[in-house]
């Protein structure tokens, strides 16, 4: 079983319309989509879901309000200041803001036809909304280190783990995908890229499909690195830009480290043909190998608005990733 991985130095360089691309043009092979912080291969090849899972990462604190004493250790002793006072929380409240305490029923702000905080502070104590008495974290400042869980004197504070997205295996027209989707301001996407990598893997093993696409992050973080460990390939993309070419070095310097075999396009090639050039001379001082290059080509934004993959389209591009497919080799 093979595994390509599509990355890109940065953003918006086509990396998943590639992908979406290959995943037409392969035999059936299963698909993962890793960009799990911006994950945008669903608009293009509209999976059918057939199974959900939770995915649970990190810490977060929280405090039993019934059991709190105010005595303020986890204030003093919170270095993310994610600890509120109460009288923080009533400031928050008064200033119309969905409180711990506030069910966001925006009675207040139906009600109030000036909108001001005093109005919708007296409205608050007319109708008997009860004033914060205890401390409280504010979920997403706090970063799950549990310092004060272990200083709380009254162990007041709960500390389960943190629901931070969710991942999904569905079916697509060209093969099975495992795909995610982390939460608002949730961590860990380099732990959630893993996990959807394996799922992928298993079903290929499962069933027998002898080759992985993966899309993965942009960049070189920590995302990137869990999703190109142990690929057969990498195709990194890039596009004719000064900011192109200065993240292309880092990918292919990534991929040297890891020792993992890496090829380049470059999309939009005929925007600039003089850096095209000046990147591909730098690709093969790099060691690494050309797969060709793809010309810009306004098809491909009209194939995404059609939720089509490019190759499904008659556009003039499509030979050139038709030959980029076959440089592969895969
Ligand atoms: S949660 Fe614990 S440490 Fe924090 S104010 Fe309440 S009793 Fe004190
Ligand atoms: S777990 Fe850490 S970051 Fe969160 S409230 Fe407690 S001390 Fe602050």
């Amino acid at each position: 079983m093979k595994e390509l991985v599509v990355i890109s130095g940065k953003g918006g360089t086509g990396k998943t319309s590639l992908a979406a691309s290959f995943a037409v043009l392969a035999d059936r092979p299963v698909i993962a989509d890793c960009d799990v912080d911006a994950a945008d291969l669903h608009l293009v090849l509209s999976p059918r879901i057939k199974e959900r899972h939770e995915f649970r990462s990190g810490h977060e604190a929280v405090i039993r309000q019934d059991d709190c004493t105010s005595c303020g250790t986890c204030l003093a002793h919170c270095r993310f200041g994610a600890v509120l006072t109460p009288a923080v929380q009533d400031e928050w409240l008064m200033s119309g803001g969905t409180g711990l305490n506030c069910s966001d029923c925006a009675y207040c702000e139906r009600s109030c036809g000036s909108r001001t905080n005093a109005i919708i502070g007296e409205m608050r104590t007319a109708l008997g909304e009860p004033r914060p008495a205890a401390f409280a974290v504010d979920p997403i400042a706090c970063e799950g280190c549990g310092v004060c869980v272990r200083f709380c004197p009254e162990q007041a504070i709960d500390f389960s783990e943190r629901l931070s997205g969710e991942w999904m295996v569905s079916e697509t027209r060209c093969g099975p995908m495992v795909h995610a989707r982390l939460g608002v301001a949730a961590e860990n996407s380099g732990k959630l890229v893993s996990l959807v990598r394996r799922e992928a893997r298993r079903i290929a093993e499962a069933g027998d499909h002898p080759l992985i696409i993966v899309d993965g992050p942009p960049g070189i973080g920590c995302p990137v690195i869990a999703s190109v460990t142990g690929a057969t390939l990498v195709l990194a993309v890039t596009e004719p830009t000064v900011s192109g070419e200065h993240d292309l070095e880092r990918v292919l310097s990534l991929t040297r480290h890891f020792n993992i075999p890496a090829v380049v396009c470059v999309n939009k090639w005929d925007l600039n043909a003089e850096m095209t050039e000046r990147i591909e001379d730098k690709t093969r001082k790099a060691g690494a190998r050309i797969a060709g290059r793809i010309r810009y080509d306004r098809a491909v934004t009209l194939a995404q608005i059609r939720e089509r993959a490019v190759v499904e389209t008659e556009a003039p591009c499509v030979e050139d990733i038709q030959h980029v497919w076959n440089e592969l080799g895969l």
